[in-house]
């Protein structure tokens, strides 16, 4: 079968504005990482009257060119899709310049301690890297637990006071459970924060990241028919209902590859690792393992999977076929 066709951005000019579209400019951070690509997106939305969506990373020169961006402009509203820390944290620093409300789906939820001894990872790290500099890996993006909304924004809610841009919340939770992308009714266009990346698949790590919800809510983007798709990272995409149905399938065959790996008798998030992610460099599989929960967790939800011995669904529980 064949997979999602990901897309390369080729020319980054960190700070500068980019006409993007009609109603659409962008402006990229100089962060690139492997979570990021070549770095956050920042999307101007209109002229006179604007719209920012993902203000992005605390760096000076990303704050700097915003300054420079939205000079003679008036800012309405400052929209975030979800509170990682290449996304909200200039949010803060814009709402004080401009006096423009911020709107999100709303913080991030704090720790849960239930799920941090699920996490818990007490196997000794036998197969890392044996010169005894393993590097750790990160799992995932750091996560802005200082940001808050001025304005909760629900599923469905239009952003009020944005003469020329009418935009609306779609509530996306998976990567987050607070993720929401943004539609722009002028254009067909849907701001799909890190739910849906031009680039690579989005990293869906429990608890905060859920894969059921995740499914679910590229399923919801697939149906609704928009034109473009602009995510944080990397290239636009004009092909959103064949594309996202493309991502469904992604997830679709790893969920089957996890099923099977539990016919074939492996038991634990580690053998299933090593199974499905036998082509990939070791240092990856701790958050291959993060992902393979995350299926694991599903199927679970949905009793198709059970725990042995009737535990918790930890990161370390055994795991089959529920019979
Ligand atoms: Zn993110």
């Amino acid at each position: 079968m064949t997979g999602p066709t990901f897309r390369t951005l080729d020319e980054v000019h960190y700070g500068r504005v980019e006409q993007v579209s009609p109603l659409i400019r962008r402006v990229i951070a100089d962060n690139p990482s492997k979570f990021t690509y070549r770095g956050t997106g920042t999307y101007i939305l209109g002229r006179g009257d604007v719209v920012v969506i993902d203000p992005g990373p605390r760096l000076d020169s990303h704050r700097e060119a915003m300054a420079a961006a939205l000079t003679g402009e008036r800012v309405r509203a400052i929209l975030v899709t979800h509170c990682h820390s290449d996304h909200s944290p200039l949010a803060a620093w814009m709402h004080e310049a401009t006096g423009a409300p911020t709107y999100a789906s709303g913080p991030h939820p704090p720790p849960d301690p239930t799920w941090e001894a699920l996490a818990e990872d007490d196997e000794d790290d036998e197969d890392d890297e044996p010169d005894g500099h393993d590097k750790p890996v990160a799992m995932e993006e750091a996560i802005d637990l200082a940001f808050t909304p001025t304005i909760a924004i629900a599923d469905g809610d239009r952003v009020p006071d944005t003469p020329g841009l009418t935009i609306t919340a779609v509530h996306t939770p998976g990567h987050t459970s607070n993720h929401t992308c943004w539609a722009l009714d002028e254009e067909r266009a849907l701001f799909t924060g890190d739910h849906v990346m031009g680039w690579s698949t989005t990293v869906v790590s429990p608890p905060d990241g859920d894969m059921a919800d995740y499914i679910a809510s590229l399923r919801k983007v697939a149906g609704r028919g928009d034109a473009t798709l602009w995510p944080t990272h990397g290239p636009s995409r004009d092909d959103a209902g064949q594309y996202v149905a493309a991502l469904v399938a992604h997830r679709l065959e790893r969920e089957h590859g996890v099923l099977a790996a539990l016919d074939s008798g492996r038991t634990t998030i580690r053998e299933i690792v090593a199974l499905l992610y036998a082509d990939v460099r070791k240092e990856l599989h701790k958050p291959a393992g993060m992902s393979v929960w995350s299926h694991l967790l599903k199927l679970v939800g949905e009793g198709r999977v059970e725990v042995e011995g009737c535990g918790p669904p930890a990161l370390r529980a055994v795991y089959r076929r529920t019979r």
